[in-house]
C-alpha cells in the first residue's frame, strides 16, 4: 500500500489536538489529524464535561474562529470566585476589582470540540482520518511511520501526541509517565438552582474533598466534587433528588434548592508527570504531556498553552525540519515552568486541604483569610487564572 507523507501527524482530536491543527491553518504545512471518533453533535441538554476557560484560551479559540461558532447562550462569564476553607475562612476574587471584564468563561467540552471540528473540516492543509486508530508507530532517523487499523500507512517528520492521559503514542515512544493517584474521583453533574448564581464560581475545601459550583446560563450550575472514590461511588448511587439534596447541603444552600439536570458521572483523578515531552520527531501536548488535579480548572487551559507555544516554534522554524530535536526542545523549555508550577500549586493545595492535622487546618485557614486581605496577592492570583 502507498504511504502518504505529511509534515505533521497529530494523533488525538480532543480540544487540544484539534486546536493545534486549527492554529497551523496558514502554516503551509501539510497536516494529518487522527482520532477514533468525531465529536458528538451538541444537543439542548447540558454536557456533563464543563470547563472553566481562561481568557488566554478564549483568545486562542477566537483566533482559530472556533469560539465565535459556539452558541453564545451556552457561554457564561465568571464575574467573581468565592473560595471557602473550613472554619469559615473565605477568599473572594472579583473581576471588576481586578480591572478585567470576567475572570473566565464556563463552556461545555462538547460545544468547544464541535466548534473546532467545524473549522477543521474546511481546512485546506489538513487531512482528517476519523474514525482512525493507530496499529503501529515507529520512528527512524528522518521520519515516523504510522500504520492505521484499516491498513493505511502514513509517515511524517513530526508526530504530535494529543491523545490524552493514557496516550498510546507516548507508550509507543517508550516514554514513562509517573502517575500519583489521588485516590479521588471527580464527580460531575449539573443542577438548576432556586436562587440566581450572580455569575459567581464557588468552591469549598471540605473534609470530604473539594466541591466546585460553576455558573451556567438559565439559573443552572455545573458541579465538580473531587472526593474519595468510596464517597464518589455513594454519590453516583443516589437518586437525582438525593444527589441534589446532598450537593445543596454541602454547598451550605448558597443557591437554595437544587434540581438535577441529567446524569452524574465520575472521573478518577491523578497527578501525571511526563519527562521528556519531546524526542526527535515527537512532541507531547495536553493531557498526554501532563495531568493535574481539576481543583484549579487548568487542564485544558494548560494544554492550549502548549498549543500556542508549539505552534509558535513550528511557525518560526526557518530552515529546520519540524521533527528536529533542537527545535522541539525550544518548545519543551518554554513550557517547563508553567507545567511545573501548575502541577506543584494544584498538588500542594490538594495536600494542604486533604490532611486533617489540627496545625495544618489552622494554618490553611489563616492562609485563606490573610490572602483575602492582601490586595496585591489577590491580584496576582487573578492574573494566574487569566493566562
Ligand atoms: C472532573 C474534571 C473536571 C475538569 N475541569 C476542567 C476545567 O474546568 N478546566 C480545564 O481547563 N480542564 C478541566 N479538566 C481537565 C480536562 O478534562 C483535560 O485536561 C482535557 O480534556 C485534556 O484535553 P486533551 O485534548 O489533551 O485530551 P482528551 O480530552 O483526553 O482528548 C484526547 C483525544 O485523543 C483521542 N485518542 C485517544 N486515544 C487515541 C489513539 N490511540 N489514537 C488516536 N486518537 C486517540 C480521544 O478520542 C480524544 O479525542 C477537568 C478534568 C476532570 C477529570
Amino acid at each position: 500500500m502507498v504511504t502518504r507523507h505529511f509534515d505533521i501527524m497529530i494523533v488525538g482530536a480532543g480540544i487540544v489536538g484539534a486546536a493545534l491543527a486549527a492554529t497551523l491553518r496558514h502554516s503551509g504545512l501539510n497536516l494529518a489529524l487522527i482520532d477514533p471518533r468525531p465529536p458528538h453533535e451538541p444537543t439542548v441538554d447540558w454536557d456533563t464535561r464543563i470547563y472553566a476557560i481562561s481568557p488566554g484560551s478564549v483568545a486562542l479559540l477566537q483566533h482559530v474562529n472556533a469560539w465565535q461558532r459556539i452558541d453564545s447562550s451556552r457561554l457564561t462569564p465568571v464575574h467573581a470566585m468565592q473560595v471557602h476553607g473550613d472554619r469559615n475562612a473565605r477568599l473572594v476574587l472579583d473581576a471588576i476589582q481586578s480591572g478585567v471584564p470576567q475572570l473566565a468563561w464556563i463552556a461545555e467540552a462538547g460545544q468547544i470540540q464541535h466548534a473546532l471540528w467545524q473549522t477543521l473540516v474546511e481546512q485546506p492543509n489538513l487531512t482528517i482520518f476519523c474514525p482512525g486508530q493507530g496499529r503501529s508507530l515507529h520512528w527512524s532517523a528522518q521520519q515516523a511511520r504510522l500504520e492505521l487499523d484499516d491498513g493505511q500507512c502514513l509517515s511524517a517528520d513530526l508526530v504530535v501526541a494529543a491523545d490524552g492521559r493514557a496516550s498510546w503514542v507516548r507508550e509507543q515512544a517508550g516514554i514513562i509517565a509517573r502517575r500519583d493517584d489521588y485516590h479521588q474521583s471527580g464527580v460531575v453533574a449539573n443542577f438548576s438552582c432556586e436562587r440566581p448564581h450572580r455569575h459567581i464560581a464557588r468552591q469549598w475545601f471540605r473534609d470530604d474533598g473539594i466541591l466546585a459550583w460553576l455558573p451556567l446560563s438559565d439559573r443552572a450550575i455545573s458541579m465538580v466534587w473531587s472526593t474519595p472514590a468510596e464517597h464518589a461511588g455513594r454519590l453516583l448511587a443516589y437518586t437525582p433528588e438525593q444527589l441534589a439534596q446532598q450537593v445543596a447541603t454541602a454547598g451550605q444552600h448558597a443557591l437554595g434548592k437544587l434540581q438535577a439536570l441529567g446524569q452524574a458521572a465520575a472521573f478518577p483523578l491523578s497527578l501525571l508527570r511526563v519527562n521528556p515531552i519531546v524526542r526527535p520527531g515527537l512532541a507531547l501536548i495536553g493531557d498526554a504531556a501532563h495531568g493535574v488535579h481539576p481543583l484549579s480548572g487548568q487542564g485544558v487551559n494548560l494544554g492550549l498553552r502548549d498549543v500556542s507555544e508549539l505552534a509558535a516554534v513550528l511557525l518560526d522554524r526557518q530552515a529546520a525540519r519540524c521533527g528536529d530535536l533542537p527545535l522541539l526542545e525550544r518548545y519543551a523549555r518554554a513550557r517547563r515552568a508553567d507545567i511545573l508550577t501548575t502541577q506543584s500549586v494544584t498538588d500542594g493545595l490538594y495536600h494542604l486541604f486533604h490532611h486533617q492535622h489540627p496545625l495544618l487546618t489552622r494554618l490553611r485557614n489563616i492562609g485563606l483569610n490573610t490572602v483575602a486581605r492582601l490586595d496585591p496577592v489577590k491580584s496576582w492570583l487573578v492574573q494566574q487564572s487569566l493566562i
